[in-house]
This record gives C-alpha cells, sequence and structure tokens, in this order.
C-alpha cells in the first residue's frame, strides 16, 4: 500500500472539510458583524448627537429667545475636540451658531456654500430642537461617523485578524491530525498486507501482531486475517493427513491379502475357507471405504436430492439402535431411551438412520461399560436428539477435528476399532443437507454428547 497516498487523501479531506467549513463560518460571522456592528455604530451617532439636543433643549433662554455663549462654547469646544460640525438654526432657518466658523452667524449665506462643498459627502443629522412643544429652531451635525471610525476600523481589524488567526491554527491542526490518523491506519494495514502477502507464498505461519484491548475495524480484518490463517494451516494440515491416511486405511487390508495370497502361490498355505475368509474380510472393508467414500461425496454434492417425507423421529431411532445394539452385546452398556412423546420431521428416513447409527456406533465403540442415553425432544421449529455415553471422552484439541473426513483420535487409532473416521463426517452432511446442525461436548474419562438439531 502507498502510504503517502493515504496521507494525502486523508489531507485534501480533512484539509477541505475544514477549510470549507471554517469560511461559511467566516462569512457568517462577518455578515452577522457588518450588520450588527452598523446598527451599533448608528446606534452611537443617535446617542451622541441627542446629548447635543438635550443640552441645547434645556438651556434654551425664552426671554432672549437663544442660548447663552457659555453652552454655545461648550457646544463648540466638544465638537471641536471630536472632529464634527454643529450648526444651530433658529425657527426661520436662520443660521445663529456654526462651530466650524466658531461663532456667531450674520444672515450672509454666502460663507455656508464655501463650506458646503467640502462637507458635500458628510452625513448630517438634522432635529428638531423644540421647547414646551414648539420647534424653537433646528439642529444640523455634520462628520459624526468621523467621531467613532478610527476605534470601529480598528476592533474590526483585530476581528478580522483574530479570524485569520483561528483559519491558520486550524489548517495546521488538521494537518499535525490527518498525519497522526495516516500512520496510524496505515501501520497495521501494513501489518496486515505483509502477513496475506507471507500467506499468498504459502507461509501459513505467519499472524499480525494485535494489540490487547483494541477493537477497531482495521484489527477486526486482522482478526479475521488470523482466524483465516489459522483455518487454512488446519486445512493444509488435514490435507496432509489425508493422503496418509488413505494409503493407511489401504495398505492393511491390500498387504493382509498380498501377503495370503503369495503364501497360496509359494505352496506354504493351503487356501483353506478360514485364509479365504481373512481375504473376504479384508477386500470387504476396502468395499466398504470405497462406498463410504462414494456416499460422502454424494452427501457433499450441492446439488443432492434427499427424500423427504414425513418421518416419526422416535422410529428411526429405534431402528438404528436396533441395527447397532446387535454387534455390542458383549460390551455390558445400559441402553436407555428417552422421549416424551412421537416426534415427527420432515426428512429423508434412510439417511437418518445412517445418522443415529453412525453416531450410536461411536457411542458403544468408545464406551467399555456403563450407559448410552438417547434423548428425544423438540421445540416449535427444531427436533433434537442427544446421544450420550459414559465412555472415553475426547480430548479439547480433538473436537474441532472429529467431523473431518478420516480424522482419527489416537484412542482410535491405538485400539484399532475398525473405523476409518468417516463416520461423523457423514454425520454432519446428511444433518447439514436437513438444514439442522450437530454439536458435541465431552469430558475426558467422563463421557460424550452429541446434539443434532433438525428443522421440523
Ligand atoms: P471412527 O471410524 O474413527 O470412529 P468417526 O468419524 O466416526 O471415525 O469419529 C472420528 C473420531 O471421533 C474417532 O476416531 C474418535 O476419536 C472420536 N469419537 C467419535 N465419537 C466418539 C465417542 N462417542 N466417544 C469418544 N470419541 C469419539
Amino acid at each position: 500500500m502507498n502510504k503517502g497516498s493515504l496521507r494525502k487523501k486523508l489531507l485534501v479531506s480533512h484539509l477541505g472539510v475544514a477549510i470549507m467549513s471554517l469560511l461559511a463560518i467566516m462569512a457568517l460571522v462577518y455578515g452577522v458583524m457588518y450588520f450588527s456592528f452598523g446598527k451599533y455604530t448608528e446606534n452611537q451617532r443617535q446617542t451622541e448627537a441627542q446629548a447635543i439636543l438635550d443640552d441645547l433643549q434645556s438651556t434654551y433662554n425664552v426671554q432672549t429667545g437663544g442660548w447663552g455663549m457659555d453652552t454655545l462654547m461648550r457646544i463648540t469646544h466638544e465638537a471641536m475636540m471630536r472632529s464634527y460640525d454643529v450648526k444651530i438654526y433658529d425657527r426661520k432657518r436662520q443660521l445663529i451658531w456654526d462651530t466650524n466658523r466658531m461663532g456667531m452667524m450674520g444672515h450672509s449665506m454666502a460663507g455656508e456654500q464655501e463650506k458646503s462643498q467640502t462637507t458635500a459627502e458628510r452625513s448630517q443629522y438634522s432635529l428638531d430642537i423644540r421647547n414646551d412643544g414648539q420647534t424653537i429652531g433646528t439642529l444640523e451635525i455634520q462628520g459624526l461617523e468621523d467621531v467613532f471610525a478610527p476605534q470601529n476600523q480598528q476592533f474590526l481589524q483585530m476581528f478580522s485578524t483574530l479570524l485569520w488567526v483561528a483559519l491558520l491554527i486550524v489548517v495546521m491542526g488538521v494537518c499535525v491530525f490527518s498525519v497522526y490518523l495516516a500512520n496510524g491506519l496505515s501501520r497495521p494495514l501494513q501489518q496486515i498486507k505483509r502477513v496475506a502477502t507471507r500467506m499468498r507464498e504459502g507461509d501459513l505461519s505467519s499472524r499480525v501482531e494485535l494489540a490487547a484491548n483494541q477493537k477497531t475495524e482495521i484489527e477486526e480484518v486482522a482478526l479475521s486475517l488470523n482466524h483465516l490463517a489459522d483455518a487454512l494451516q488446519q486445512q493444509e494440515k488435514l490435507r496432509k493427513n489425508l493422503t496418509a491416511d488413505i494409503a493407511h486405511e489401504l495398505r492393511t487390508p491390500i498387504a493382509t491379502i498380498q501377503s495370503h495370497i503369495e503364501a497360496f502361490q509359494d505352496g506354504v498355505w493351503e487356501p483353506s475357507p478360514d485364509k479365504l475368509e481373512v481375504c473376504h474380510e479384508q477386500v470387504v472393508r476396502l468395499v466398504k471405504l470405497i462406498h463410504d467414500l462414494e456416499y460422502l461425496t454424494a452427501l457433499e454434492n450441492p446439488m443432492l436430492k434427499l427424500q423427504r417425507e414425513k418421518v416419526n423421529l422416535n422410529e428411526v431411532v429405534r431402528n438404528s439402535v436396533n441395527a447397532v445394539k446387535g454387534q455390542f452385546t458383549h460390551k455390558n452398556i445400559i441402553l436407555d431411551i428417552e422421549a416424551k412423546q412421537e416426534i415427527y420431521i420432515n426428512g429423508d428416513y434412510d439417511r437418518l438412520v445412517q445418522v443415529f447409527s453412525n453416531l450410536l456406533n461411536n457411542a458403544y465403540k468408545y464406551t467399555s461399560e456403563g450407559s448410552i442415553c438417547v434423548s428425544i425432544s423438540e421445540s416449535t421449529t427444531d427436533a433434537e436428539v442427544s446421544i450420550t455415553d459414559t465412555g472415553t471422552g475426547i480430548a479439547p484439541d480433538e473436537l474441532p477435528l472429529i467431523f473431518e473426513r478420516f480424522y482419527r483420535g489416537d484412542k482410535s487409532r491405538n485400539r484399532k476399532t475398525g473405523g476409518a473416521g468417516i463416520g461423523l463426517a457423514i454425520v454432519k452432511a446428511i444433518v447439514e443437507a436437513h438444514g439442522g446442525t450437530v454439536h458435541v461436548n465431552s469430558i475426558v474419562e467422563h463421557g460424550t454428547q452429541f446434539c443434532v438439531r433438525i428443522p421440523k
């Protein structure tokens, strides 16, 4: 895997999302800011203008019909300090005071016209001066916006600088985060790739090392790969064993037949009935092995057609018991069948008899004394048959293998119990063809329980 490309893709996508969202937020904040800021500065101006108006209204001298010099000078001083112009007109629109000219006006409008050119572009507030409900004049203020402009400008500039700094910090953070994330993702993926490559090259022993308590999707992929490697290693082992097992199963009967025939040819032995019977037994064993293998192959064919009919499961079990029991009369084993009622399922009678015959045959084979209990029960959807023996039991490490073809436990091999290790593979194939499951529980030296569950 190209580590750089993962990093680049993550970086681009993260940066894209972060920058887009930040720009959207910035546009929104700017919009809201300018709108409310405009309102705020307008309020500032109105408050300022209102203060001058209040001053004029409260200091109006009704007798003289004007204002004292102290009021006018105070307003002029304030206007000069804050760089705006104030003009005061009487009720006949005659200019009586202009702070720009520092004083009382005659009635000439000539000066005012000159000035109007330079102040034309400055915004103007015009307010009526009132006394006792009567308009006694007009107050005009020009250039009020300049009073607050520098502070406002400064504030706006600082605000936008902060936004850009935030954008820069986020971009840097996203870069660091993406690199960290890409490294975190690519490291286990690299390891998975390495293990998969080794597996492809035939080394099934390597595994991905997993951190103890992490369970991300990537770790789950690694875990699945480890399971796959386990399964492949197991299959590989079974495949190798299979060849050895087939050779082993064939060698014993063929060697017996060969040695007998050679002895007959050399005149060492007479082909007496008992010697011929030994040869016949070995041939029968070979024929059975071939038959079992063909049967299993047919069962594992996905196109297998079961001869389904309504089957009395209790009868199937009784028939299986009868077919098997006769071979083990020499053993001191009590067989018990527990069933509350007759249970019917939709299945293939003969194949089901084969399932329970194989399981009972094993239960007898691997139990020297004690009991075998067959229990038949049902739920709303399934029928269940469990066969419990008090035999040798199966070691925990053998349990996952016993359903494999040709798998024989050590005890089975040593004791020469006669099976070829195909019985349980046939059981599993028939039960699964019925849509059912077979489970095993076992304790060594205590006994084994096989549970077959088949949908009704
Ligand atoms: P086999 O012909 O060897 O019995 P199976 O496929 O029927 O072949 O069984 C596979 C292996 O499972 C046996 O070799 C034996 O080790 C183990 N096994 C099966 N059934 C039992 C049982 N009831 N008790 C103990 N071991 C069992």
